[in-house]
């Protein structure tokens, strides 16, 4: 067996950065503030992104699906009793939003662009200038990897060939991996531009055949496991809150186990369980 005989993919963002929290808390949820008037209510809006892409079975998800995911628990939340029924009217609904999500091949700042230029939708106008404005604002970051993460990076390139598959942006991933190292230890980056994960693993196992259990996927959010599953290749979760446990049994038991072909079966089901059981599918002011 050669490296050439295993494939690692790392997920980028909360799985090899530790950029998350960043990410949310400090661009997306005050642009989705500013952008959605919700400053009425922040503390609301606040935890309802936080829910839907930080801390439950969405984590992870593409930015378009997120937004729309949080729009529709705002206008279900804010019409019940209690807080912000007043607000329900400010909400308004978002058709346009609706069906560029339902109908698009990819949901990325260039194919709504596109979409504007055909319908001259103003509130899709509205969506790409939240979006760019999150752009804006996380260039101010300077995301760096779990310190275990680039060393299992760097492990997994020596017995197999290393891919990243991303929702970001892929200037923003390549930023990322270059400024510290790691993109030269992969063979090129899947980014939001690419389409879904699945599309992203589809694309990998066309250009290199290999069988499912020499394909490992890590990543943090339930839609990587997902996507593992659809096309077949074995999955390791880095639990969200516990990342650098993660990577120490990457290190120690995961990677030599799909190195010597003991990853799947038992040991894969324990860790999928452990994982599952770390993010709630429903919001805390539901329960
Ligand atoms: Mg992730």
């Amino acid at each position: 067996m050669t490296s050439d005989d295993y494939l690692v993919a790392f997920d980028s963002d909360g799985c090899v950065f530790d950029n998350m929290e960043f990410k949310h808390k400090a661009c997306f949820v005050p642009s989705f503030i500013d952008f959605f008037g919700l400053q009425d209510l922040p503390l609301q809006a606040r935890e309802i992104w936080e829910f839907v892409n930080l801390y439950s079975t969405t984590r992870g998800i593409n930015r378009f699906r997120g937004l729309k995911l949080s729009l529709d628990l705002a206008r279900a939340r804010f019409a019940g009793e209690g807080v912000g029924a007043e607000r329900t009217s400010t909400i308004p609904p978002s058709p346009d939003l609706d069906s560029w999500i339902a109908g698009a091949r990819h949901l990325s700042n260039a194919s709504l662009e596109e979409e504007i230029g055909r319908s001259g939708s103003e509130e899709l106008k509205n969506v790409l200038a939240w979006s760019l404005d999150v752009n804006r604002r996380l260039l101010e970051g300077s995301p760096q990897p779990f310190p275990l993460a680039a060393r299992a990076v760097a492990r997994a390139r020596e017995g197999a060939r290393v891919r990243v598959v991303s929702q970001a942006p892929g200037n923003a991933l390549r930023r990322d991996w270059g400024a510290h190292g790691l993109l030269d230890l992969t063979e090129g980056i899947f980014s939001q531009e690419d389409g879904t994960k699945e599309d992203h693993l589809r694309c990998l196992l066309q250009q290199t055949p290999l069988p499912g259990d020499r394909v490992l996927l890590a990543g943090d959010a339930p839609g990587d496991l997902a996507a593992a599953t659809a096309t077949g290749v074995l999955f390791f979760p880095v639990i969200p809150g516990a990342e650098e446990g993660s990577w120490e049994e990457f290190l120690h038991e995961g990677l030599p186990r799909f190195f010597r072909g003991a990853f799947a079966g038992g040991y894969a089901r324990e860790l999928h369980r452990r994982f599952e059981e770390a993010l709630p599918a429903t919001p805390p002011w539901e329960g």
